[in-house]
């Protein structure tokens, strides 16, 4: 059975469904829904993967956030229709409380992360926004987690924006309770042997930009963005400002180097010229499209993804199809197909 909180945003009715596994979940209108793994929130070394999505497009992300949403007691979130104004949900287990967002709706991950924590006199949240590329419509939005983790480049973040949905706040919660604790660690252990054998390490330190790894994966972006000709130290500045606004930097610097090229100019002053595209969208618009952009469906991935480790980890071969399934069994106590 999976556990389900529908919030809808306009009539702010909250309601919590269970459902059988094979029901499919209601993707109707411009349901917006946030999907945490099977074995999520047991502390499953390198079990991170969030997927969000809606009836077109699909992303995936590593990060913190889907761990707290088992641990809050929930496998899925489905955002409905939109709110008259700014809004925050903040979850905690049963209670759920959706809270006006005007006073950081203009503001960064990292300003609103001060902010709630002190609203909610809580130091120990979790929370996935969007910037203020998001607001203001800007196509390539994204919802950004801890430690600049993000998905929804492709229309996701711009989506959960549109709702005026500025933030999702789980409380921290304890870990959730394996069936079979004592078989747990011992495969816990094992998954940590075959990533890196070292045993000094803390798989659950925060700063690690995804939950329960510490390989913190180098940014692929930076990579990415220099592949349009910019310097390392020019990469880094899109990235930060791109983190910073909300938005995807490749598709950010792929727009700039259309415009560059196009008024034969250069940008002096980087955080001037992304105000101004944030703020004149439809102005600036076409140095933004992609050609042949194809955007992700969900899809059947392999077991060990279904699971919800992420796809770099699968490559090492962390654990056989038959160590799976015991895994499975003894945190679920049961067999789930996969
Ligand atoms: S291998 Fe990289 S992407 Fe995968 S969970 Fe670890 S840090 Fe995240």
């Amino acid at each position: 059975m999976k556990k389900i909180l529908h919030i809808n945003l306009n009539n702010k009715k909250v309601k919590t469904v269970h459902q059988y596994d094979e029901c499919k979940i209601n993707l109707n209108g411009d349901n917006l829904v946030f999907e945490a793994p099977p074995l999520a929130g047991y502390g499953v070394v390198g079990l991170n993967r969030l997927s969000v999505y809606n009836k077109t497009s699909l992303s995936q992300s590593g990060s913190h956030f889907a761990h707290f949403m088992k641990c809050n007691g929930y496998d899925y979130l489905i955002f409905e229709d939109k709110s008259d104004y700014p809004v925050y949900v903040y979850i905690d287990k049963e209670n759920i409380s959706i809270k006006e967002a005007t006073h950081i709706y203009n503001e960064d991950y990292e300003s609103i992360h001060t902010s709630l924590k002190k609203e909610l006199e809580n130091d120990k949240i979790e929370i996935a926004t969007v910037g203020m590329a998001g607001i203001n419509n800007v196509d390539f939005a994204k919802i950004i987690f801890r430690n600049n983790k993000s998905c929804g480049k492709d229309g996701l973040g711009k989506l959960m924006a549109t709702k005026n949905l500025k933030a999702i706040v789980l409380k921290n919660q304890e870990n959730l309770m394996p069936h079979d604790n004592d078989k747990f660690k011992k495969y816990n252990q094992l998954i940590a042997q075959r990533i890196i054998n070292n045993n000094k390490i803390d798989w659950y330190d925060e700063n690690n930009s995804c939950y329960g790894c510490c390989l913190n994966c180098k940014n692929t972006a930076i990579d990415k963005i220099q592949s349009y000709g910019f310097n390392l130290e020019e990469a880094k500045n899109i990235n930060k400002w791109s983190d910073f606004y909300g938005m995807d930097s490749v598709t950010l610097a792929q727009g700039i180097d259309t415009y560059k090229k196009t008024f034969d100019t250069e940008i002096i002053d980087l955080n001037y010229f992304i105000q101004n595209i944030i703020n004149n969208y439809d102005y600036y618009r076409p140095l933004f499209i992609k050609e042949n952009t194809k955007i992700k469906k969900k899809k059947n991935s392999d077991s060990g993804e279904k699971l919800g480790f992420c796809k770099i980890l699968l490559q090492k071969n962390i654990l056989s199809e038959k160590e799976k399934k015991i895994l499975v069994k003894c945190i679920l106590g049961l067999n789930i197909a996969i």
